[in-house]
């Protein structure tokens, strides 16, 4: 963890080094493992492998900032504030990040 200060509050931020724990080879590997044409287009933010199309409107999304670090969604944090947005991730790796860190948004 690492803490950061937007608009004079401390924040504690999963850095780029803590959650990037696949290789890039493995990534590739992922990203490979289903055919996008068929399952989805999106891959998981954190590593790579696509999220199938059916579940993506409920998956967890985690709010990364240009540094690569995960911001908890809770704050705000603008675009000019070194906000990247929020990025889908899938089900695996949504299970190692702490639940101040990622969010669903609302189907409808
Ligand atoms: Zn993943």
């Amino acid at each position: 963890m690492k803490t950061v200060t937007v608009r004079e509050i401390e924040v504690q931020v999963i850095t780029r080094d803590e959650w990037d724990v696949i290789s890039h080879e493995q990534k590739k590997q992922n990203a490979k493992k289903r055919n996008s044409s068929t399952f989805g287009h999106e891959p998981c933010k954190l590593c790579g492998q696509i999220i199938s199309d059916k579940v993506l409107d409920t998956s967890w999304f985690v709010h990364m900032t240009t540094d690569g670090d995960l911001f908890p969604v809770a704050v705000e944090l603008g675009d000019h504030e070194g906000s990247q947005g929020f990025f889908p991730i899938g089900a695996s790796c949504a299970k190692r990040i702490a639940k101040e860190y990622k969010k669903k948004y609302e189907v409808k």
